[in-house]
């Protein structure tokens, strides 16, 4: 099917009217007018990703990152940005980024987040700037309380995470859940605010910490790569039924090439 079919799909789920105005979603490389037979979908299109991509006859890469998000001065093929676009352009290879408003859709990358940690009764916990329903991060409940080392647990399972780092900011049992993937410690306070007994994120600094235990909120740092890798997955099932319901042929692979940058020593 052509690209632009694909590219349908998916700003049907996440339409690039919700991304942040910073972002740079949609398609950064190739036509709309290609034809596609295999997508290959990872939150990085790093040169190991792009070779995977390649060896398994993939047409069309979607990612979470943008691999482009400024102007672009120079195209050297002796540094990596530059190398990555001569391989993707020579093998004829289109990638499509679904970035921050994949992160806020209904049934992104924090809503499934949300439901590989077990929560339930969901709701937006930051409105965008677009505003009109639209949220960033998600605050719900467990079905019934746990420890807070209960819950640490359940998330490490649920993310597949060797390791996460927790900051004890009270010593309540913990039943509501506030979340934000990636990098969201910038929503500790709003997590407080509304409530939540612990906050789930990455890319947690010691202030952030600080100010967890200041507000009295316990803090969850699963890591970036492990609050968003589940949605990997749940895309592709997402195309695979709309190209079923479209009865086009459309192969759908997953990156199993990367990994969290961050190893425990
Ligand atoms: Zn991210």
């Amino acid at each position: 099917m052509k690209c632009q079919v694909i590219v349908d799909m998916l700003e049907r789920l996440a339409p690039k009217r919700l991304a942040e105005e910073w972002d740079n979603p949609g398609l950064l490389v190739g036509s709309f007018q290609q034809e596609v037979k295999k997508v290959y979908i990872c939150l990085d299109v790093s040169l190991p990703a792009a070779q995977e991509a390649i060896a398994c006859g993939a047409d069309m890469i979607i990612a979470h990152h943008p691999m482009i998000f400024k102007g672009i001065r120079h195209v050297r093929t002796d540094l990596y940005d530059g190398r990555l676009l001569q391989l993707l352009l020579s093998h004829d290879i289109a990638v499509y980024a679904a970035h921050t408003n994949l992160d806020i859709a209904t049934g992104g990358v924090n809503d499934v987040l949300a439901a590989a940690v077990g929560l339930e009764g969901l709701e937006g916990l930051a409105a965008t700037d677009e505003g009109a329903g639209a949220f960033i991060g998600r605050i719900g409940c467990l079905p019934e309380e746990k420890s807070l080392d209960e819950f640490v647990q359940q998330v490490k399972k649920g993310l597949h995470a060797p390791c996460v780092r927790v900051v004890r900011g009270n010593d309540r049992p913990v039943r509501k859940v506030a979340l934000c993937s990636g990098a969201g410690a910038e929503f500790i306070g709003r997590a407080a605010f509304k409530g939540a007994d612990v906050y789930l994120t990455g890319d947690v600094k010691y202030h952030d910490a600080q100010k967890a235990v200041q507000q009295e909120i316990n803090l969850i740092d699963a890591g970036h790569f492990a609050t968003e890798f589940p949605v990997v997955a749940v895309l592709a099932d997402y195309l695979r039924q709309e190209a079923a319901a479209l009865k086009k042929p459309l192969e759908v692979i997953t990156d199993t090439v990367s990994a969290d940058f961050f190893e425990y020593a």
